[in-house]
């Protein structure tokens, strides 16, 4: 009898750790994304401009995400805009 309640307990306390870790596993996880967001730097240091340069844009860069935005500037990114973090899509 006395056994089957420390079992029961301790099967209550690994659940509640279990929960605990996970709560702290999504925290972390939420973390890291605001993190990852505030990593995106201004327009002005990347040098943005709203104009192609030459045959480079922000439409054929592989860090713009369509429509209107990119992984690493903020703001409102034109698809014919241009800065100096361009990497061309391979
Ligand atoms: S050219 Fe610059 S602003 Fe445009 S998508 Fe690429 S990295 Fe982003």
């Amino acid at each position: 009898m006395n056994s089957n309640n420390d079992g029961s307990q301790n099967m209550s306390r690994r659940l509640a750790l279990t929960g605990t870790a996970l709560a702290l596993v999504v925290a972390a996880d939420a973390a890291i994304t605001r993190a990852g967001a505030q990593t995106k730097i201004s327009q002005a240091v990347a040098k943005y401009q709203d104009q192609p340069k030459g045959q480079q844009s922000c439409a054929v860069c592989a860090n713009f995400q369509p429509p209107n935005a990119c992984k690493f500037v903020q703001g409102t990114i034109s698809p014919n805009g241009w800065c100096q973090l361009f990497a061309a899509k391979t």
